[in-house]
């Protein structure tokens, strides 16, 4: 308990340290945090606060139906069947969720307060919400906030510069991944944390100790204001289903069966990197890898997707095979065997983190030999394959009967530089898998071209061999 509290005080001294405040005021605010857990957190509906009627009659209504007040900040529509109310030491607060636009992530809560002087204020927060926060909350609406936030005071015509905002958070045994559950609801403790916003919006982050800080704070802090406090937990209105607010937020124009393949909570995961890789990447060619990926994850939910390098991790189980030859690592340059040079480069996996620079069967690699100088054969000499990317050998995740684990399959994901999820199916791909086919231990050849799969043990090939994915890369393997 004591560390906590040294804890929380070390937050706020490294805040009001960048603040130039008075030690007076800083001591001000260690008080304040030492006794703030006597909070108590109350949920209902707005005809179960009887107080709250009156509040939001003077601090609302009567604003907006005052002529000389002609303005649209006090023009909102509440949610009024999802309120908390927050009561420390005689003062009250109500947090009340506005109905924003339905196709954004971002929120506002109207906050009204009821302090034991007789002040009665309002404000507007609006938060912008980061993709950690849509995950947690998607599974828990009292999850704590991260993101940015910004507020307006209803009640004041001057534009204030700083206020804080107060946030309660749930820090049971202290652990960060116990913080979020629901405050009032289970949660043994309950801390509260100032934060103070001035001029701008300063990203709030989470910290180790499972406390709120902000990460940066605004220029001109020492204008403190009095008698502004807040204390309010977010309420996120779209917590029913954020799938589909994400969804909107994409803007791209999915099937029904896409659409509703991704509001299933358990891909709400993989919606939020489609969100956070189109956030960056808004092309032709990164909507089109967002479709194959959801095609390949539809079919194969296992599959892992790779957005930063356009990789797609598919399993391509096969039945158990040992190889009980000699393997090694494939060298760079790769000599063929009429003396040409190959470059070959090495990537990682996302899964595991591991290079594919690994030791594979040697018939593997006189394969690779085989059918690059087969392939160049054909192709004239602009054309030809002067290099190799190889994504996986033994490295990322694979099926137990997959050919990756026992070193005898590759999965190759561009030539000369190129990703083939980018040039599609080029002549170079053609020729190379064409060549893979007639290599005398061949087993699977999966690629954007032909999915053939040879079976040794019934002298029989399948020329349309249901395996998914592979639109990215080629995936080779063999068996002696
Ligand atoms: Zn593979």
């Amino acid at each position: 308990m004591k560390s906590r509290i040294l804890r929380i005080l070390a937050v706020i001294l490294l805040i009001t340290a960048s603040c130039e405040n008075n030690s007076e005021e800083i001591q001000n605010e260690i008080q304040q945090i030492e006794v703030q857990n006597g909070l108590e957190l109350v949920t209902g509906n707005f005809d179960q606060f009887p107080e709250l009627k009156d509040l939001y009659k003077n601090l609302i209504i009567k604003k907006r139906n005052a002529s000389e007040l002609n303005n649209k900040k006090y023009y909102f529509e509440i949610d009024s069947s999802n309120i908390v109310k927050s009561s420390f030491e005689g003062d009250v607060f109500f947090t009340i969720p506005i109905i924003g636009e339905i196709n954004q992530t971002s929120f506002e809560n109207l906050v009204l307060t009821l302090k034991k002087n007789g002040l009665k204020e309002a404000y507007i927060i609006n938060y912008e919400p980061d993709n950690d926060y849509l995950k947690r909350v998607s599974t828990n609406p009292f999850a704590y906030f991260t993101g940015s936030t910004g507020s307006t005071n209803l009640n004041s015509l001057s534009s204030k510069s700083c206020y804080f905002i107060t946030y309660t958070v749930c820090t049971w045994s202290g652990h960060p991944s116990n913080s979020g559950i629901p405050v009032g609801s289970g949660c043994e403790h309950v801390e509260t944390v100032k934060i103070e916003v001035c001029s701008g919006e300063p990203t709030v982050t989470i910290n180790g100790s499972g406390l709120y800080s902000p990460s940066s704070v605004g220029e001109g802090q020492t204008n403190i204001l009095q008698g502004t406090d807040v204390i309010t937990n977010p309420i996120y209105l779209k917590v029913i289903n954020p799938h589909i607010y994400v969804l909107n937020e994409l803007k791209i124009p999915f099937k029904s069966s896409e659409a509703n393949w991704l509001k299933r909570s358990e891909n709400f995961e993989f919606l939020l990197d489609i969100l956070s890789f189109i956030e960056v990447n808004n092309t032709i060619e990164a909507l089109d890898f967002v479709k194959y990926s959801i095609s390949v994850k539809m079919a194969v939910p296992n599959s892992i997707v790779d957005f930063n390098k356009l990789f797609i991790e598919t399993p391509t189980p096969d039945t158990k095979y040992i190889y009980q030859g000699a393997k090694t690592y494939i060298s760079n340059p790769l000599t063929l065997r009429n003396g040409d040079k190959i470059k070959i480069t090495f990537d990682q996996t996302k899964s595991d983190g591991k290079s594919s620079n690994q030791q594979v069967a040697i018939d593997l690699i006189e394969g690779i030999k085989y059918a690059v100088e087969a392939a160049n054969k054909n192709l004239s000499g602009s054309d030809k394959i002067l290099g190799l990317h190889i994504f996986c050998t033994t490295n990322g995740t694979h099926s137990a009967t997959s050919n990756h684990g026992n070193g005898t399959a590759v999965d190759i994901s561009r030539i000369n530089g190129k990703k083939m999820i980018v040039t599609g199916v080029t002549n170079q791909i053609k020729e190379l898998q064409k060549a893979m086919d007639n290599y005398q231990y061949v087993r699977e050849n999966f690629g954007p071209f032909l999915k053939h799969k040879y079976s040794k043990e019934s002298n029989s090939w399948n020329y349309n061999y249901p395996v998914k994915g592979h639109k990215d890369h080629i995936h080779f393997s063999i068996r002696k």
